[in-house]
Formats: structure tokens, sequence, C-alpha cells
């Protein structure tokens, strides 16, 4: 009774979206497919960005857009126009929505609420312990991060995007809602990478987000005295917050991947999707999912799903460098956009430029750090 097809372990973005399209692939039609989450998601628990070119797959649940982008440091500050991308923002609730309203209809897919204990690769078979019933599977698609072992490993340095966000309302118009602000660098970087993330949905509602790049996660009021602090110096001193988020990102190129079995994958943040250098994961979610799906399909070994980029040796000199140097961040990501245009750097952070323009990127950005890093890395 325990035994299915597939069994997906965490019901968050990868899990719940691997779940949408293999219930949208007739393939998969006469397979089992359960679902294993602690709490069934229906309330807007994160806020997912990313850019994209034109119209997406998730454009029907957006809840806003963008066309230009805000980048600001002391040294310099732009509105550009990101054309032919859009900066896009989606309401995880509004994504769980839509995921559930397919699955629903969907016999052969089912969902138990459980918290999972630990996986298993035995002999040609996954096993999964939960607290209250153990579940075997031949492909077992794992979103959870079990362990901590990324974060006491040294091969590889290991940064947090760490964050707390007050989405907010003021009385009177107040924001340009044009634009969003990609990183604000003219807070206090205090030896660290910090900088404010603001989406503006309309002229008096926005989220503002207080990130770092770091090592360690700050006390919840410091985030919270340094919004405050932020909107007061913009003269915005009558608001109401609407809904708070925090979150802390594993920013490392640690190889997750290595995990994978027989008959385990580890997908999401677990298996290694979160860009290293930025924490970005939905747009690459939405792509490994197409890709994982075809996959299966063709019964082809777990192991080999994950390949090695170029991508990911470029991130770890970047953290190579915020790691021992973590106040450097304002500085390489104000060179960074005062020369390159954005539309390249949104296409090599999605992994798709070739060799000349990763160049043309990556020279743009302050090479004495660089190169060390190169070098520290070789010898
Ligand atoms: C607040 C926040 C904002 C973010 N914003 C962005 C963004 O703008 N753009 C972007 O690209 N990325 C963003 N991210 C990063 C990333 O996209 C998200 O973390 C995304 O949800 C990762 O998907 P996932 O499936 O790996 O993990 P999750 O979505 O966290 O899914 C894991 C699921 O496993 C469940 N679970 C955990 N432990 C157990 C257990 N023991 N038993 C059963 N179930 C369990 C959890 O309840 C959860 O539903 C954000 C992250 C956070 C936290």
């Amino acid at each position: 009774m325990n035994y299915y097809d597939y069994i997906i372990v965490g019901g968050g973005a990868s899990g719940l979206m691997m779940a949408y399209r293999m219930s949208k692939d007739t393939f998969f039609d006469d397979k089992t497919i359960l679902i294993l989450e602690k709490e069934k998601k229906d309330t807007n628990d994160r806020t997912w960005c990313y850019w994209e070119k034109e119209n997406g797959e998730w454009d029907t649940i957006l809840s806003a857009s963008w066309d230009k982008i805000i980048f600001k440091s002391d040294s310099y500050k732009a509105k550009e126009n990101i054309v032919p991308y859009k900066y896009k923002m989606i309401r995880s609730k509004d994504f769980y929505l839509k995921i559930w309203n397919q699955l629903k209809r969907k016999q052969n897919i089912s969902f138990q609420k459980d918290t999972v204990i630990s996986i298993h690769q035995l002999d040609n078979e996954a096993e999964v312990i939960a607290e209250n019933q153990v579940f075997k599977t031949k492909t077992l698609i794992n979103s959870i991060l079990f362990t901590d072992a990324y974060k006491k490993q040294i091969e590889f340095p290991v940064l947090q995007q760490h964050f707390v966000g007050f989405f907010i309302k003021t009385k009177e118009d107040s924001f340009d809602n044009t634009a969003a602000t990609f990183m604000d660098f003219t807070v206090e970087q205090r030896g660290n990478t910090r900088f404010m993330y603001i989406l503006p949905t309309s002229k008096n509602e926005a989220l503002f987000e207080y990130t770092l790049f770091s090592q360690d996660v700050l006390a919840y009021d410091i985030y919270k005295t340094e919004i405050e602090k932020y909107l007061e110096n913009k003269n915005i001193t009558e608001y109401e917050i609407l809904e708070k988020e925090q979150g802390s990102i594993p920013m490392t190129c640690y190889k997750f991947w290595e995990q994978n079995s027989e008959n385990i994958i580890h997908i999401g943040t677990a298996g290694g999707w979160s860009k290293a250098s930025t924490g970005f994961t939905f747009n690459n979610t939405t792509k490994k999912t197409t890709k994982l799906v075809n996959f299966l399909k063709q019964n082809l070994p777990l192991v080999e799903f994950h390949k090695v980029s170029k991508f990911w040796y470029y991130d770890l000199l970047l953290l190579d460098i915020l790691h021992e140097k973590n106040h450097l961040g304002s500085s390489i990501f104000s060179q960074l956009f005062k020369r390159t245009p954005v539309q390249k750097i949104f296409k090599f952070l999605d992994e798709e430029t070739l060799f000349y323009e990763d160049l043309q990127v990556m020279l743009k950005m302050p090479p004495k750090n660089f190169i060390r890093a190169v070098f520290k890395r070789i010898f």
C-alpha cells in the first residue's frame, strides 16, 4: 500500500512544479505519484521574482511586472530599461493555488500531510521514513535539505542571501511603480554586502527587503530597524505593514547533486538549483523541472541529471571573493552595472552566454580580485 512509482518529498516551489509537470504529461497517467509535505501550503509565505523575455509560463498568476530596474550605490545610480526582458513577481499563494487546482483533477496523484524524517537508498528502490508511515518508491524526488553537510565542509565557501521584507501601504502616493529596485547599496555596508530590494506594486504599496550576502544571519530587529530607517530617510513615516517575509537562501558551489543516487534525485535548493552567486532559484526551477520530467520519461540514470558548467566555476570565484572580503559586494556590483548592459548581465546569470560574452561581463568587474581568486583556486 505504501509503494508509489514516484514520491515527491516537499511540496514547495520545486516539488509542486514537478508534480504539476507530471500531471500535465499523459506519460505519467498510469503511474502512482505521492507528494509528502508537512503542511499543505495555501498562504503567501514568499514572493518570487525573476526576469524573463516577454511572455512566460506563469504570466497568468503574476501580481506585478516591470520593464525597468533601478540600481543604486554611492558611486553609480541608474534606472535601466530591460526590454526585451521583464522583471516578474509571483506571490507564492497564487502559485500554490494554481498548482493544486490542477493536481486535484488527477486520480493518480495523492497528497499526504506528514513530516519526513529521513530518506534512504536501498537495493533498487528508495525509502522514505515519515513521522506516521514508511513509504517506498522506484523514484524519489526530494526537495528537503536534510543535512547541513554543505555548511560543515570547507572546500566551497558558504554565504547566505538573508533578508527580511515588509510589504507596506502608505497613505499617500509614495512610490515609482514603473521600476523595481534591484539593489540599493546606499545603505550602510558595515563590512558586508548589504542592500535594499524594493518591489513597488502600486504607487502606495511596495515590498522592502533588507538583504545581505554574508555568512551570518542577523537578529530580526536589525533588519526591521534598517527598513524603518530607510523609509524614514525617504520621508515615508505613515504606513501600514500588510505582510512580512523572511528568508535565508544558501549561496554556495557545494555539490548538492553528489547526493543523487540510483533511485533518489534532489531538486530545488536541496539539489543545488539556487544560483550560487545570486540565490535566484525560481526561474531555474521552471527550466530544470521541464528537463527532469523528460529525463524521467526516458528512464535515464538519475546520477547523470546534473551537469557542471563553466558558470559553476564563475560563481565560485565571486563567492571566494565575497567570502574573504565581504565588503566588496557594493563596488563589484556597481562596476558590473555601470559597464555592462543589464540584458547582458541577465543573459550571463541565466547561464546562456558564450565564452567571449562571459569575458565581456567578467572583465568589467574589478580584475585584481578575480585574478587573485583564480590563482588561489588553481594553486
Ligand atoms: C522568503 C523567500 C523569498 C524568495 N524569493 C525568491 C525570489 O524572488 N526569486 C527566486 O528565484 N528565489 C527566491 N527564493 C528562493 C527559492 O526560490 C525559494 O526558496 C523556493 O521556494 C525554493 O524551492 P524549494 O522547492 O527548493 O523549497 P521550498 O519551496 O521551501 O519547498 C520545500 C518544502 O518542503 C517542506 N518541508 C520541509 N521540511 C519537511 C519535512 N521534514 N517533511 C515534510 N515536508 C517538509 C516545506 O514545508 C516546503 O514546502 C526565496 C526564498 C524565500 C525563503
